[in-house]
């Protein structure tokens, strides 16, 4: 059963990755700044706003089973070049992140209104000239590329960890994420397998103590790999819908 979980999270992920630039080329996807800058609501903006609204039921889904970006930074880049391992996200620059996200969506939204000339400036930028499916597959070739060489310099899901506006917007609902991974503390020995396995560096063990054995972090993208490698069968992942119930009965 176990073995399940990370076999059905593979599929999916190689599935999205695959199917990522043909969803460019099918639908008429594209990203939030092009929906200011057309005045037009696209379909990454839909999966994007569903994503972040069923974080606080089922926590970082959409990054751990579907994100593109995310799996091609979870390959397996044991030995990058600085060795980070960080477990927190950089705070400043998960703020600083969406704010220039929104300045420039904001941007392209007046360059539009004004025909793509301000102060008798003539500005459009390039990126919006080429056909719109055409230039999602450029992007997607580009993240891809930024995320391979992400992997190779610093770490896994350092993109996610800190850059990502979606992520950032996923991570705040998945702080209050009914679904888990749970540690049962009368089977775990304290190994640290799972911790060494898992993507985003999470202390696991930690929440045996603070959290009996909840493990309430906002960035885990339930991928299962800490329940594969427990060979004490400790943690699973369920929906606990009342925390403090579940704090106060175990
Ligand atoms: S944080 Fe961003 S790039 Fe990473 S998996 Fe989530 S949506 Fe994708
Ligand atoms: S791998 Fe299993 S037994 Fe080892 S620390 Fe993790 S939950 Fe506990
Ligand atoms: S805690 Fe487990 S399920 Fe969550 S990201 Fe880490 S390995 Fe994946």
């Amino acid at each position: 059963m176990t073995q399940k979980l990370t076999f059905y999270n593979t599929i999916s992920r190689i599935l999205f990755l695959i199917l990522t630039p043909v969803f460019f080329r099918v639908f008429n996807f594209a990203f939030i700044w092009h929906s200011l800058y057309w005045g037009v609501i696209t379909f990454v903006v839909i999966i994007w706003i569903f994503f972040i609204l069923i974080s606080p039921l089922l926590g970082r889904i959409g990054c751990g089973w579907f994100c593109f970006m995310g799996t091609i930074q979870d390959l397996n880049f044991k030995n990058s070049l600085f060795r980070i391992k960080q477990k927190k996200p950089i705070l400043w620059l998960r703020f600083v992140m969406p704010v220039v996200f929104f300045a420039l969506s904001i941007t392209f939204f007046f360059i539009h209104l004004n025909n793509g000339t301000i102060e008798h400036i003539r500005f459009i930028p390039n990126f919006f000239g080429t056909d719109l499916n055409r230039h999602y597959q450029h992007v997607w070739f580009y993240d891809t590329f930024g995320a391979i060489l992400l992997g190779i310099l610093l770490e896994k899901r350092w993109a996610c960890k800190n850059l990502c506006f979606m992520g950032s917007m996923c991570a705040i609902g998945a702080g209050y994420s009914r679904l888990l991974p749970v540690i049962d503390s009368n089977k775990c020995t304290i190994c640290k397998k799972c911790e060494t396995v898992c993507l985003v560096n999470i202390p696991i063990t930690d929440y045996l103590t603070s959290k009996n054995g909840l493990v309430t972090n906002s960035e885990c993208l339930l991928c299962g790999k800490c329940i594969d490698i427990c060979n004490k069968n400790a943690i699973t992942i369920k929906f606990v819908w009342n925390r403090k119930k579940y704090y106060q009965s175990n």
